[in-house]
C-alpha cells in the first residue's frame, strides 16, 4: 500500500483543521489535528474499556465505549480521539469499527469483543494509526493491569533497567495472527506520538511539563462520498 501523505509542518497550521486522508477500498480514513468542526463526527466517551457502540445507538460524546461500529448505509463519520493510544480501524465490505486501543482496552477484552460484530474472514483492511512506540511506553512498577497485560501479551513486553516496556503494536498482532489476517491487509502508520511533536502525546506532556499547542487528535472513518 502507498504511504500516508505526510503532515504539513508549516508553522501555525495546527491551529486550523488539518485533514490527511487515505482511501481503503470504499472507506476513507482521515486524521484531523486540533479539529475545529466536530459536529459532524460521532464520538464516544472513551473509558479504556471493552465496549463497542453501534453508531445508531450511540449518544454523541456520552455513551461510554472505546469503539464505534458504523455500517455501509449509516452515512455516519465515526471519530476516535487519541494521544499515545492507538487508533485502530477494522474494515469489511459493509462495516467499519473504529477503536481506541490502549493497554487497558486490550486487557478489558475490546479486541475479543470485535468478533461479536464481524467475522475475521470478512476483514478487508486494518488500519493502525500513530501511537506511542514501545521505547517510550514504560512503567516503573508493574501494577495489576500491567501484570494482566504481560501475562496475556508476553511478547509485547520487555524489561529494561527495572522498567517494563509495552508494545501496543505487538499486542495487536496477537489478534491479527489469531484471526489469520494476511499482513498485506494491515496498514501500520508507524509514527510514534511521543516523537512526533505535531501529534499530541500524553506521555510527552507529562515528561516535559509543557502545555502544548496540539491537544486533540481525531482519526475518523467514513464511507467514501459521505461528507
Ligand atoms: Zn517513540
Amino acid at each position: 500500500m502507498e504511504k500516508w501523505p505526510s503532515i504539513k509542518q508549516e508553522a501555525g497550521k495546527t491551529e486550523h483543521q488539518e485533514e490527511n486522508g487515505k482511501d481503503f477500498g470504499k472507506w476513507r480514513i482521515d486524521e484531523i489535528i486540533s479539529p475545529t468542526i466536530k459536529e459532524k463526527i460521532l464520538t464516544v466517551k472513551q473509558i479504556h474499556g471493552g465496549n463497542i457502540g453501534k453508531a445508531e445507538q450511540v449518544v454523541p460524546g456520552e455513551t461510554e465505549a472505546d469503539g464505534i461500529l458504523i455500517t455501509n448505509e449509516s452515512g455516519i463519520i465515526a471519530g476516535i480521539s487519541t494521544a499515545d493510544c492507538a487508533p485502530v480501524i477494522i474494515l469489511t465490505e459493509n462495516k467499519a469499527i473504529a477503536l481506541h486501543v490502549s493497554r487497558k482496552t486490550l486487557v478489558n477484552g475490546q479486541m475479543d469483543n470485535v468478533l461479536n460484530y464481524l467475522e475475521p474472514k470478512e476483514i478487508d483492511y486494518i488500519y493502525v494509526g500513530p501511537h506511542i512506540c514501545e521505547y517510550h511506553f514504560s512503567f516503573l512498577r508493574e501494577e495489576y493491569m500491567l501484570r494482566r497485560f504481560r501475562l496475556r501479551f508476553g511478547r509485547a513486553t520487555h524489561w529494561h533497567h527495572g522498567s517494563i516496556y509495552l508494545s501496543l503494536k505487538v499486542a495487536l498482532q496477537y489478534f491479527f495472527n489469531d484471526w489469520d489476517i494476511h499482513p498485506n491487509k494491515i496498514y501500520y502508520d508507524g509514527r510514534c506520538t511521543y516523537e512526533m511533536l505535531m501529534l499530541p502525546s500524553y506521555r510527552r506532556r507529562l515528561d516535559t511539563g509543557r502545555a502544548e499547542e496540539v491537544k486533540d487528535f481525531l482519526t475518523t472513518v467514513r464511507r467514501r462520498g459521505v461528507t
